[in-house]
């Protein structure tokens, strides 16, 4: 009855499956007939501490029962424990700018760079290079921002600056004395499970540093201890000067946040939001901070990612027929199908064995469980993508 209603009233963007998921239990997931599917998705990267996370509802819960929300003309002190706990895990000495999302937390990215462009000196500066194969949002300008051009079909005309490279190679030699920022992600995510090569980064990093022109690292789906540490900039070993995070961070509360080492580059009303880093959203982003920092220490995640990683080479390799090879980092994972048809083929029988997954690029099978997924949990899921194939 309610996918009537659905269709009848809610905008027809998504390719939508017809469920009624009622509760979950880490990284397990029950529908309104008591199935149990395994969850290889944590909602696209959010669900970073598993469903039905007792500490993160716990202070959520009763966040909510003293004050959800003031607005940002006052001091809201979740919000600044938030800030510096970012910093803290990280190593970062930058200040944060609370967002509600990742589209939102990287057009705060664009007006960083494009702010640096205008007061930095002269000639001033505007244009930010992307790479082809990127994703960064879907509003206008970080729809422009992504390059994937068979995406800008109808919301135009777009705002100007956007150059697109096919590779980090190609950015260096689009760099020219309008250039203020390159923006990538350190593993494509939407674009197909794509890690980028670790000395190339650290190369185009010096470059750009030697050339004043900014690093933004979008790790809106990278960030929160995806790879394994708290961003994918640290995995790296580089320092961007802007990085943006949002999906892990709130645990399904939107968060966005974008972070730089250009303290001072706002002034008061160069940037707002009304909702973003308000009380709730900001307690959630602290107890699934301290709750993963805990996992973290504790071995687990590690322990747990490199069952996982297993897992997925074996079944790559036992399946080399339809499996090129298996793609990603830490808990960021693919498995490269050779083909697109047989990719939607498994991606429909998998829901139907009551495993989730995700796709993504043309042809990879993506995988983004939660972090606190148990290896039991991983056990069954695979035996139930077992029978997809
Ligand atoms: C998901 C994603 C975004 C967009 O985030 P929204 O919260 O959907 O706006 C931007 N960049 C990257 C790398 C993403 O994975």
């Amino acid at each position: 009855m309610y996918e009537k209603i659905d269709k009848e009233y809610v905008l027809h963007t998504y390719g939508r499956k017809y469920i009624d998921f009622t509760h979950g239990k880490n990284a397990t997931i029950f529908d309104d007939k008591g199935n149990d599917y395994i969850d290889f998705t944590s909602g696209i990267g959010v669900v970073s501490v598993g469903h039905g996370n007792d500490k993160l509802s716990d202070a959520i819960c009763s966040q909510s029962k003293a004050i959800i929300h003031i607005s940002n003309l006052f001091m809201i002190k979740p919000q600044a424990k938030l800030a510096k706990k970012i910093m803290e895990l990280s190593g970062y000495d930058m200040r944060a700018f609370f967002a509600n999302s990742g589209a939102e937390a990287n057009e705060g990215a664009i007006k960083i760079a494009r702010k640096y462009g205008e007061v930095e000196g002269e000639p001033k500066r505007y244009k930010i290079i992307t790479l082809k194969n990127s994703f960064h949002g879907r509003t206008i300008t970080s729809l422009k921002a992504t390059g994937q051009e068979k995406m800008h079909n109808f919301f135009g005309p777009y705002p100007d600056g956007f150059v697109y490279a096919e590779d980090l190679d190609e950015i260096e030699k689009l760099c020219d004395d309008k250039t203020v920022a390159v923006m990538i992600e350190l593993v494509q995510g939407e674009g197909g499970v794509e890690p980028q090569d670790r000395l190339k980064i650290n190369k185009l990093s010096k470059f750009l540093k030697e050339k004043d022109i900014l690093l933004i690292a979008d790790e809106v789906q990278t960030g929160i201890y995806r790879t394994g540490e708290i961003f994918a900039s640290n995995l790296y070993e580089i320092e961007p000067d802007i990085i943006t995070i949002a999906k892990g961070l709130g645990g399904g509360v939107p968060v966005g946040c974008v972070m730089t080492n250009l303290k001072d580059i706002f002034s008061p009303g160069d940037h707002g939001s009304t909702f973003g880093g308000n009380y709730l959203s900001s307690v959630a982003g602290l107890s699934v901070l301290d709750i993963l920092k805990e996992y973290k220490d504790s071995g687990l995640l590690d322990e747990v990612m490199l069952y996982f990683s297993e897992k997925l080479n074996a079944f790559a390799k036992k399946h080399s027929d339809i499996v090129i090879k298996s793609v990603g980092l830490g808990f960021m994972r693919g498995l490269r199908i050779n083909s697109a048809e047989n990719l939607a083929k498994i991606v429909d029988k998998a829901f139907e064995n009551r495993v989730l997954v995700l796709k993504a690029g043309r042809n990879t099978l993506r995988f983004l469980p939660p972090l606190t997924i148990t290896k039991d949990e991983i056990e069954k899921g695979f035996e139930r993508l077992e029978k997809c194939f």
